[in-house]
């Protein structure tokens, strides 16, 4: 299971790169706009702003929950039960593990909970 552990990892420390750069991006925006800017309305370049710092902070809510996930699944390498399907407990296939290290589910179970 160590090539397990070193595929999360390196998951997880991609995740973390990718959350401290969009923090620093983000902090950059909200510098540039300034604390009390919001009026879209009247700034011309108020609405290409906010469409771009949804988007960051989309990227920056995908980065934080690809965290949180490779450390649930470090958390299952600790305990034995990392590559367990959560519903069928059946052995996830290493092929599906290798594309999604966080998967809980076999590929069937996913399908069944449409996940
Ligand atoms: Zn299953």
């Amino acid at each position: 299971m160590s090539e397990a552990r070193a595929a999360l990892e390196a998951r997880r420390a991609d995740a973390v790169a990718r959350l401290a750069h969009l923090d620093d991006v983000l902090a950059g925006l909200r510098r540039d706009r300034g604390a009390d800017s919001a009026d879209d309305e009247h700034d011309p370049e108020g609405a290409t702003l906010s469409s771009e710092w949804s988007r960051l902070e989309g990227l920056r809510a995908d980065a934080e929950r690809d965290v949180a996930e490779t450390d649930a699944a470090l958390g299952r390498v600790e305990q034995g039960t990392y590559g367990v399907c959560i519903d069928c407990r059946r052995r996830i296939p290493a092929a599906r593990l290798a594309a999604r290290p966080d998967a809980t589910r076999c590929v069937a179970c996913a399908e069944k909970a449409g996940a």
